[in-house]
C-alpha cells in the first residue's frame, strides 16, 4: 500500500529539478500534466505535475502539501508533449520548470487562468423576440443585448462590447428563455482555387503525399517565389481532408497579413494564430481550440512550436534559416530542431522551407538524410533578377547612395516601377559625433556606440535599449558641431524624400512599424502598385511579395565580410539571396544593385557568380576543415556579471572542471560585445565531433559548476548548438 503517494511539480524557477509534493489530504491522485498550486519558499505557485513516486529523497516531515490541484476535469498537456518537453530541459539543460510552464500560455501561467469553454453561439428564441416586441423599460441593457443579438451579432466577442457587466445580462436574458446558445460554427471563409502546379511543384507535392503516413524530414528548397507556400497549400489540404492538424511556423516578422489571407482563402477555414503579440485571452483562445482539436490549422511564430497537437498531421517550418527561430535568452533552444524530433516522436512528417536554406539543413539534405525537394524557377515565370555590383571607391555619393544607384532608381520611377533599398541600420545615423574634437555618443553600459533617432531627439542604444536626449552642444568641448556619421533608415527616408519630390517613400523598420496596423497599412499601400520608394531594414527581406519592385539597392553589407563570427557569412548570402528575390517577380526583369567597398571579395564573387547553392557548400567545406558545425558540435557556457573579475574567475575554475573525453572546453573569451548593459560577458566554448559525448561531459560538468563558489557571483547558462557568440 503507498501511504504518501509523491508528486513530482515543474515549478518556474531557474533550478535544475522538480520539486516533491504530498497530495493533498483528501484528494485523489493529481494526474500527470494537470496544474498545481503549490507553496513554494513564501509564495504560491503554479506548477505541472510531471510524475508520481512511492518516495522523496526528502525526509517525510519536510515535505510539504499540494494546495490544491488546478485543472478539474482532464490534464491540461498529453503524454506526448510532456515527453518532448523533458527531452527539451535535458537536452538544452535548462531548469524544467521553465521549459514547461513556459510552454503554457501567459494566462495558465497564473492560478486563475483556466481552458476558456468552446466558443458558442447566441441567437434570440421566439420569447426573446416578443420581449423586443414591447418597450425597453428599466432593464436597459438586457434590451440592448436583445437589440445586438436580432442585429447579427451572435458570439460573446461581440456581446461583450454591451459594457463589463454583459456576462451577467447574458445570464439573466437567457434565464428568461429569451436566448439559446449553440456551438459556434463559423462560416467558412470564401474559397479560391489553386493555380494549376507546375512540374516542379507537382513532383515535391507528390512526393511528399506519398510520405504523409510516418515521420520523414523534407526541405523544400526553392528560390523565392518558386511557389512553396502552394506546395504547403497542397499538403495541407490533403491532410485537413483527413481531419489531421497542421502546424505552420514561420518567422517573427514573416507572419503577416497577407499570409493568414492566403491560407484563410485557399483552404477556406480560419487558421488559429499563436503569437507572443497576441493579447493573453486572444492566446488562449487559439491555444484551447489547438488543444481540442477544434482548430485544424495552427500558423504561429517559434513559441506556437509547444501548442497540444491530438490530431497532429504534418509540421511545417516556413524560411527554416531565419534567425528568430532560435530564441536568445532564457530557455535558449532551435524551434527547428525541436520541430524535427517532435515529427519524430509523432511519427509525423515535417517540411522545412527555404530560398536559401540553413548550412545544418543542406547539409543533411546533401547527405541524404532529408529528402531534398528542389524549385529552380519562379512560379509566375518572372525571370531572375540581375546583379549590379558597385565599387564605392569609385562613386559620388549622397547619403550614402551612389550616383549609379539614383540614377537607376529614378529610371525605374520614371517607369512606374517602384524600388527598394535596402539598409540593415535604423534611426537616422549610426554615430552622433562631434566635428572639433571627434566625440561620440557611445552607451555607458555597453561597448556600443549610441544611434542617433532624429525624429525622436534621442541617442539609442540597441543592445540594451537606453536613451539619452540628444546634447545641444558637444559634451565635451561645447563646440556647436555634432552630426550624424553614416545613414540609418531614417536618414535615407529623408533623403530620398528629397531627392524624388513627389513620390512617396516607405519606411519599413522596427521604429515605423512599432504602431497598430502601421505595417498593414504600408504593405496595401505598396501592393497598389503606383510608383514609391519602399526603405528598410531586414524587414523588407523577408517573406513579402512586391511584384511592382524592379529594383534593389543593397546600400552596404561589407561588415558581415570581415566579421569575426563564422556564421556571418552564411547569414549575409541569405541575406543577400531573400533582398534579391524581392524584385521583379512579375512580368519585368529585376535589377539589385550591391554597393560595397571591396567587390573583389572572393565570398562576394562566389555567391554572384555561382548562386546560394555553390556558395553553401564552399561554406561547408570550409566549416568542415575546421570542425566547426554541421562538422563539429558546440556549446557555449556563457556567464556575465558587472565585475569583469568575476566572470573570469568563474570560468577559469569551469575550464578546469571539464571532464575528460571526447569534447573539449577552450576560452574563456569576450562576447563579440563584451560589454553590455552594463555587464561584462564572457563564454567558453565546449567543441566536440560527436554529439554524444559533448552532452554526457556536460551534463557531468554541470554537477561540479553548481557546487562551485565562483558560480554564485555571475549568471550563466549553457547555450547547446548556439547561434551567436
Ligand atoms: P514562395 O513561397 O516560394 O515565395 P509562392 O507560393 O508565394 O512562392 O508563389 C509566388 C507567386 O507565384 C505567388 O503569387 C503565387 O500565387 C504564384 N504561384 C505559385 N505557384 C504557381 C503556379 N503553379 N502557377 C502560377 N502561379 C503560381
Ligand atoms: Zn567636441
Ligand atoms: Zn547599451
Amino acid at each position: 500500500m503507498i501511504h504518501h503517494p509523491i508528486i513530482k511539480v515543474a515549478l518556474p524557477v531557474p533550478l535544475p529539478q522538480l520539486f516533491d509534493y504530498l497530495q493533498a489530504e483528501d484528494g485523489s491522485l493529481t494526474p500527470v500534466g494537470s496544474r498545481v498550486l503549490v507553496p513554494f519558499g513564501q509564495r504560491e505557485r503554479v506548477g505541472m505535475v510531471m510524475g508520481h513516486a512511492t518516495e522523496s529523497a526528502l525526509p517525510a516531515n519536510r515535505l510539504l502539501r499540494i494546495i490544491r490541484p488546478l485543472d478539474q476535469s482532464e490534464p491540461l498537456l498529453d503524454p506526448a508533449l510532456l515527453k518532448l518537453l523533458e527531452w527539451c530541459w535535458k537536452y538544452y539543460k535548462h531548469a524544467p520548470g521553465e521549459v514547461v510552464l513556459g510552454a503554457l500560455p501567459p494566462a495558465l501561467r497564473k492560478a486563475q487562468g483556466k481552458l476558456p469553454p468552446p466558443p458558442v453561439h447566441y441567437s434570440l428564441t421566439l420569447a426573446g423576440r416578443e420581449r423586443l416586441e414591447q418597450a425597453a423599460g428599466r432593464q436597459k441593457t438586457q434590451y440592448l443585448m436583445l437589440e445586438a443579438l436580432q442585429a447579427g451579432t451572435s458570439g460573446a466577442e461581440a456581446l461583450s462590447g454591451i459594457g463589463s457587466q454583459w456576462r451577467k445580462t447574458l445570464a439573466r436574458i437567457m434565464e428568461q428563455g429569451w436566448v439559446e446558445q449553440s456551438p459556434a460554427t463559423m462560416d467558412p471563409p470564401v474559397f479560391l482555387p489553386g493555380p494549376q502546379l507546375l512540374d516542379a511543384q507537382e513532383k515535391a507535392v507528390d512526393q511528399i503525399s506519398r510520405d504523409l503516413h510516418h515521420f520523414h524530414c523534407h526541405l523544400l528548397d526553392g528560390i523565392t517565389g518558386s511557389g512553396k507556400t502552394e506546395v504547403y497549400i497542397k499538403l495541407m489540404e490533403q491532410l485537413l481532408a483527413r481531419g489531421r492538424q497542421v502546424l505552420v511556423l514561420v518567422p517573427e516578422i514573416g507572419l503577416t497579413p497577407q499570409l493568414l489571407r492566403r491560407f484563410r482563402q485557399r483552404l477556406g477555414l480560419e487558421p488559429a494564430v499563436i503569437h507572443s503579440g497576441l493579447s493573453s485571452g486572444q492566446r488562449l483562445e487559439a491555444w484551447a481550440a489547438a488543444r481540442a482539436g477544434r482548430a485544424q490549422l495552427i500558423v504561429g511564430t517559434r513559441s506556437a512550436l509547444f501548442t497540444p497537437l491530438p490530431k497532429a498531421g504534418l509540421i511545417i517550418l516556413d524560411e527554416e534559416h531565419d534567425a528568430s527561430f532560435k530564441q536568445q535568452d532564457g530557455f535558449r533552444y532551435s524551434a527547428r530542431d525541436i520541430a524535427i524530433k517532435r515529427a519524430a516522436d509523432l511519427n509525423i512528417p515535417v517540411v522545412l522551407g527555404s530560398a536559401t536554406p540553413s548550412l545544418e539543413s543542406l547539409n543533411n539534405a546533401f547527405a541524404g538524410k532529408y529528402a531534398w525537394h528542389r524549385l529552380r524557377e519562379r512560379a509566375n515565370s518572372a525571370s531572375l533578377p540581375r546583379w549590379r555590383v558597385l565599387d564605392m571607391c569609385q562613386q559620388n555619393t549622397f547619403h550614402g547612395l551612389s550616383d549609379t544607384a539614383l540614377e537607376a532608381m529614378s529610371e525605374a520611377l520614371a517607369r512606374k516601377e517602384q524600388v527598394m533599398v535596402f539598409l540593415n541600420r535604423r534611426g537616422y545615423a549610426p554615430v552622433l559625433m562631434c566635428r572639433q574634437c571627434g566625440w561620440y555618443g557611445s552607451c555607458d553600459r555597453c561597448d556600443a556606440r549610441l544611434t542617433w533617432h532624429r525624429s525622436a531627439g534621442l541617442l539609442w542604444c540597441h543592445h540594451c535599449g537606453s536613451r539619452k536626449r540628444v546634447p545641444r552642444l558637444c559634451p565635451d568641448c561645447r563646440a556647436d558641431g555634432l552630426t550624424g556619421a553614416g545613414e540609418g533608415t531614417q536618414q535615407l527616408e529623408e533623403a530620398l524624400e528629397q531627392q524624388f519630390p513627389g513620390i512617396p517613400v516607405l519606411r519599413f523598420d522596427r521604429d515605423r512599424t512599432r504602431g497598430k496596423g502601421v505595417l498593414a497599412t504600408q504593405l496595401d499601400e505598396v501592393l497598389k502598385g503606383q510608383p514609391c520608394l519602399l526603405v528598410g531594414t531586414q524587414m523588407l527581406a523577408k517573406g513579402h511579395h512586391f511584384p511592382a519592385v524592379t529594383l534593389v539597392v543593397i546600400v552596404n553589407v561589407d561588415q558581415a565580410l570581415f566579421s569575426s563570427d563564422y556564421r556571418a557569412l552564411e547569414r549575409m548570402g541569405q541575406m543577400l539571396q531573400q533582398v534579391a528575390g524581392r524584385a521583379g517577380r512579375m512580368d519585368k526583369p529585376g535589377t539589385v544593385i550591391l554597393q560595397t567597398l571591396h567587390p573583389e571579395h572572393p565570398a562576394l564573387e562566389l555567391l554572384l557568380t555561382r548562386g546560394y547553392e555553390a556558395y553553401a557548400r564552399w561554406l561547408l567545406e570550409e566549416r568542415q576543415l575546421a570542425g566547426l558545425p554541421p562538422s563539429g558540435y558546440q556549446a557555449l557556457l556563457r556567464a556575465d556579471a558587472h565585475e569583469r573579475s568575476d566572470v573570469e574567475k568563474f570560468l577559469s575554475e569551469a575550464i578546469d572542471l571539464f571532464p575528460p573525453g571526447d569534447a573539449s572546453a577552450h576560452g574563456p573569451l569576450p562576447a563579440i560585445m563584451e560589454r553590455m548593459g552594463g555587464r561584462s560577458r564572457m563564454y567558453l566554448i565546449v567543441a566536440s565531433p560527436s554529439r554524444s559525448s559533448l552532452h554526457s561531459q556536460i551534463d557531468q560538468w554541470l554537477l561540479s559548476l553548481r557546487k562551485l563558489p565562483s558560480a554564485r557571483k555571475t549568471r550563466w547558462s549553457i547555450d547547446i548548438d548556439p547561434q551567436e557568440l
